[in-house]
């Protein structure tokens, strides 16, 4: 079991913000606020549309809306650059993710969690803030069925699949669980995990 310093209110909080507009909400993790959690630097001088400061700052409005004590700063830099890709195919939206960005305080990065919240509660019924939490909210494990907040558990049914899928679903089901498998097995042998 996982220790988790459940505050009440912070519970509440994350889930009012992580109601989705569609598809309902996907992560209902209530973990303890912790921000200094940037395991893993990551750089976002290659992205074809923002700017790294721009990137960066999305990072920190990512971390803000999912709070998680187990996840680096690479898996919140998955959603930056699918905001950076979808952007370079629709220049409206690069210029909604600039006008949200210049909403959010100067100092932004620098702001603890609490403060980070309160200005996105600001400018929370903006295109940039939907547009964020919805690229935020997508998985509950990685592309192997694993859960971000446990190390070791797997998920290898129907519900690893991010969204509702298309019928018949079976087939790949079993291809994701058999893929799985064979990522579990190599890495027992790797004393990963
Ligand atoms: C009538 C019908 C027709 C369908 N036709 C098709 C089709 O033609 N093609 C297609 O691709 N898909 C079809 N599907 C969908 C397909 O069956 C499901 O998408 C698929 O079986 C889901 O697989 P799963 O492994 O996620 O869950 P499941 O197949 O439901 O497996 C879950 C397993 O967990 C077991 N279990 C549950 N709780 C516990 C517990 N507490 N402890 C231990 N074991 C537990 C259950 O007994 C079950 O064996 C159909 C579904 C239905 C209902």
């Amino acid at each position: 079991m996982i220790e988790q310093d459940i505050d009440d209110a912070d519970c509440l909080r994350r889930r009012r913000f992580l109601q989705t507009v569609a598809g309902g909400t996907m992560f209902m993790t209530c973990l303890p606020l912790r921000t200094a959690l940037a395991g893993v630097q990551v750089s976002f001088d290659d992205l074809s549309v923002l700017g790294p400061s721009e990137g960066q700052i999305l990072l920190e409005v990512t971390r803000t809306l999912f709070p998680h004590s187990f996840l680096d700063d690479t898996i919140y830099a998955q959603a930056v650059r699918q905001m950076d890709s979808m952007s370079s195919k629709d220049a409206a939206q690069a210029d909604q993710i600039r006008v949200g960005l210049e909403l959010l305080p100067e100092n932004f990065i620098e702001l603890d969690q609490r403060r980070r919240e309160a200005a996105l509660d600001e400018i929370s019924d903006t295109v940039f803030f939907k547009l964020a939490r919805r690229t935020t909210i997508n998985a509950v494990c990685n592309s192997y069925g694993r859960t971000h907040d446990v190390p070791n558990l797997f998920i290898s049914d129907g519900s690893q699949f991010c969204s509702s899928g298309a019928a018949p679903p079976t087939l790949t089901i079993v291809t994701l669980a058999i893929r799985q498998a064979e990522h579990i097995v190599g890495q027992l042998k790797a004393g990963a995990i």
